[in-house]
């Protein structure tokens, strides 16, 4: 018997009105955007598959929520029930609210870094690899060899490998180490999970080596599903129970509230240590706020507890994560080149074997995201040699081994009719494939060039 459909545990409350505009004023608005998606209006965007972050659909519970607000400067009723929310569902006692996920790993980062330390992490994100260095940090990668081949079909491609942190200790010295980061559901790596015996393997580790681990945690709701589906021994147990039982490896995590806790901004710092936590809170008020705010209103933190709750549950986290499939699934089948396994929050598209007659110095994933937005209004994001930037050495392009371009779905907010429409359009610009060309660049930023870059068509 095929697998059977497990439905949105919601229905349809509130809709926001959407349109696609005609094709010709697709193709210019994209001219006028240079061809970069991140200069579109989102007025002219259809479908909008740029991020997952801070785009989520919100309850009418968080909704009813945000009138509970108590803006009070300090001691709000929010702070607390948020405190409760996270002690709840990650089991940390101790919680500071940041305005979004960076600032809480900024405070982390100064807090627990000496110059020169190392940083083992499971690949990497950008804003938490920037706060690692700009602390004096140096980012060791120690994610599995699988995670950097797009073919590999590995269940738990988020692993870390052991070898790779015992060659760091043998080289260097456990001392030289400030602490392990480790990502749920890697995001640069495509959405893959790590599995519970990793982690537990790299927790006895890291016990040994009288080390830390603090999680990325922003991405543990849908790791802790990966793992009740694919992982022997979890399948009955709960996706909240899970994700108690990963965060019990760590002494503390960071989270970007604006993905999993199905908000539109906020973020926090949660631990088990309290010397971390009162060093955490001394440095929340310099950057953030007072320690019961920490940048957000007391609305926002509202809607961040009931999140919080709400993200953990069961039926609502496989149909999430089955929408993402659903979309990957029909472009695999169509014969379209995908990352696999596909991952928890969005797909992505292999440019380089979508697109084999363009070389990577005309910006294959670029030019495919433009052709994307053209063909049917979708907007896509880059993840290849744009986004890489260049080599600061050198002054050459740095070429990354994947040439990406991702599709990243929203959290409670498109059908999977949307979905149709976005795996048609890339099944017909796979059709045409031969027709699409490749990009010069014509303006350049000096810093994180992805986002204002200019191109033209070759
Ligand atoms: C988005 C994200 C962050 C950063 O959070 P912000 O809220 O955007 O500051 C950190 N780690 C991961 C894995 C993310 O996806």
């Amino acid at each position: 018997m095929p697998e059977r459909t497990i439905a949105e545990p919601y229905k349809i409350k509130m809709v926001e009105p959407i349109r696609q505009i005609p094709q010709r004023a697709r193709a210019r608005a994209m001219l006028e955007a240079g061809f970069n998606t991140f200069l579109l209006r989102s007025e002219d965007v259809y479908i909008d598959l740029l991020t997952d972050s801070g785009t989520s659909a919100m309850s009418d519970r968080q909704w009813a929520g945000l009138m509970l607000g108590d803006e009070s400067y300090a001691g709000s009723r929010n702070f607390y029930k948020l405190e409760k929310a996270v002690q709840d569902v990650y089991g940390f006692p101790f919680v500071v609210p940041t305005h979004q996920g960076r600032g809480a790993e900024h405070i982390t980062s100064q807090i627990r870094i000496r110059p020169g330390q190392f940083v083992p992490m499971n690949m990497y994100f950008t804003t938490t690899r920037e706060h690692v260095e700009r602390a004096g940090g140096v980012f060791v990668d120690v994610i599995i060899d699988e995670a950097h081949d797009p073919t590999s079909e590995h269940p738990f491609k988020g692993n870390v490998d052991l070898a790779k942190l015992n060659k760091l200790v043998k080289e260097r010295g456990a001392g030289s180490i400030a602490y392990l980061s480790l990502a749920t559901c890697v995001n640069m790596a495509g959405g893959q999970p790590m599995s519970m015996a990793n982690l537990r393997a790299v927790s006895a580790w890291a016990k040994r080596n009288k080390l830390a681990i603090i999680f990325d945690a922003t991405r543990v709701v849908e790791n802790a599903y990966f793992i009740q589906q694919r992982e022997k021994g979890y399948a009955d147990h709960t996706v909240r129970e899970i994700i108690k039982g990963m965060m019990s490896y760590g002494e503390g995590c960071t989270v970007s509230a604006k993905k999993d806790n199905l908000v539109n901004i906020g973020g926090f710092l949660a631990t088990r240590s309290e010397g971390f936590f009162q060093k955490a809170r001394e440095m929340v008020v310099v950057f953030e706020g007072l320690h019961t705010y920490g940048g957000l209103a007391g609305r926002d933190m509202e809607a961040i507890a009931l999140g919080t709750y709400e993200m953990c549950e069961d039926e609502y986290v496989a149909s999430r994560v089955r929408q993402v499939h659903y979309l990957g699934n029909r472009l695999r089948n169509g014969g379209v080149p995908i990352v696999l396994p596909i991952g928890g929050h969005g797909v992505f598209l292999d440019a380089r074997r979508f697109l084999p007659h363009l070389e990577q110095d005309v910006f294959p994933a670029q030019a495919l995201c433009a052709a994307l937005y053209v063909d049917s209004g979708v907007r896509a994001m880059e993840r290849g040699v744009v986004s890489a930037g260049r080599d600061q050495a050198t002054g050459k392009h740095k070429y990354p081994k994947l040439e990406l371009v991702r599709l990243t779905i929203p959290r409670r907010v498109y059908t999977n009719l949307h979905m149709d429409v976005v795996a048609e359009s890339c099944l017909a610009l796979y059709e045409g494939r031969s027709r699409i060309r490749g990009l010069r660049m014509v303006y350049e930023p000096e810093h994180l060039r992805f986002f204002q870059a200019r191109f033209k068509k070759l």
